[in-house]
């Protein structure tokens, strides 16, 4: 069945609203949490992308030139494209200084200092200077951005010192990108990805990208292919395909069915062999024992992989494909036919509703 079949399957009954209409608050100046409550830098914590990563959260929440519907920052969203200051410059330095310093006390290892706030990072008018200061502290410096204010140069100026940017692409048609990321009034689609783009061709730093799919609202074949055919222009480090892991705010918001999930997996990877999922999680009886099936297993984790991939993997070690007969009937593992080829892949959705805490990734 071709993804759009697959969506109609699952969406049908409500596939002309699927979604609420989303009503935009302003955002009230006056609204911001207290600098002595409002915990500028956490961590560091570990993360599967940056490593040990002090995280740096500068915007109060959620303030944000996207709604997205998967967004799991829990209060209503303060709709803005339009960049502002939240906290002075030097309290975010100094915040950020002072967990730098208490973290080399402790021999505590921090491979980035992220900035990865409850809000659209370069909303914040004084991103540019507070990325500089990090770097002089001598850390290397992650961006994590939905990437709709890279149309205007400062911005590209100013994320052009980061070390790591990652850019959310979830959607490449008009439909979809309306659908899933329910863009402020004020952006517009083309010149969003124009400024991506552009940011791409000059940044000399590592650049990833992630598209997070979501049951009936980005996962239809034409955004898929349009999606895999912007990110591939790009030509990130590394593209990621994310599914929600972690609750949403808002009920309702599921991952595409695993088949759906494996299927624009495949898709996108016809353009972007590198292409990896994030958002699922690594139960730790995987990759640890260094059996054959258990490291296999690591691998579908990520890497969803072609019959004959597998097939020349087990026999390396004396095994048939009948070896993963009792992973495919416990669910474990799944094969997935796509056009004339299979694929298998670990099972991919978890439970949202008590999904895993970590991975999720945002903005
Ligand atoms: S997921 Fe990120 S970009 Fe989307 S609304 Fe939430 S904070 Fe904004």
């Amino acid at each position: 069945m071709s993804l759009a079949g697959a969506r109609m399957r699952e969406h049908s009954p409500t596939l002309d609203q699927p979604f609420p209409h989303y009503r935009y608050p302003a955002a009230p100046v006056a609204f911001l949490p207290k600098e002595d409550v409002h915990p500028i830098a956490f961590g560091p914590i570990p993360s599967r992308r940056l490593g040990q990563s002090l995280g740096v959260n500068h915007i109060p929440p959620k303030h944000c030139s996207y709604a997205c519907l998967y967004c799991q920052v829990h209060c209503v969203t303060r709709m803005t494209a339009t960049r502002r200051e939240f906290f002075p410059a030097d309290t975010v330095i100094g915040r950020v200084r002072q967990r730098i310093d208490e973290c080399r006390h402790q021999l505590q290892a921090v491979d980035y200092v992220s900035f990865v706030p409850d809000g659209e990072p370069t909303l914040d008018v004084h991103l540019g200077r507070e990325l500089a200061a990090v770097r002089e502290a001598g850390l290397r410096v992650a961006v994590i951005t939905n990437g709709t204010l890279l149309w205007r140069p400062d911005v590209r100026r100013e994320l052009a010192g980061a070390d790591l940017v990652s850019i959310k692409v979830d959607a490449a048609t008009e439909a979809a990108w309306r659908r899933v990321n329910r863009p402020s009034p004020e952006l517009e689609l083309d010149r969003v990805l124009a400024g991506i783009a552009e940011f791409a061709r000059a940044f000399p730093g590592e650049l990833l990208t992630e598209t997070m799919l979501v049951a009936g609202a980005n996962d239809d074949e034409p955004n898929i292919r349009a999606v895999a055919d912007f990110v591939a222009a790009l030509d990130p480090d590394q593209p990621y395909l994310a599914i929600p892991t972690r609750p949403p705010f808002e009920t309702g918001v599921r991952p595409p069915a695993d088949d759906v999930v494996v299927r624009c997996y495949a898709l996108m990877r016809e353009r972007l062999p590198n292409l990896e999922l994030l958002g699922v999680e690594i139960p730790g009886e995987f990759g640890r024992t260094g059996s054959t099936l258990d490291d296999l297993m690591a691998i579908l984790l990520i890497h969803p992989m072609l019959e004959e991939a597998v097939a020349a993997y087990l026999q390396k070690a004396g095994l048939g494909l009948d070896a993963l007969e009792p992973l495919l009937a416990a669910g474990t593992v799944q094969r997935v036919a796509y056009r004339a080829q299979c694929f298998y892949a670990s099972r991919i959705s978890p439970v949202v509703a008590g999904g895993s805490p970590d991975l999720a990734p945002r903005p």
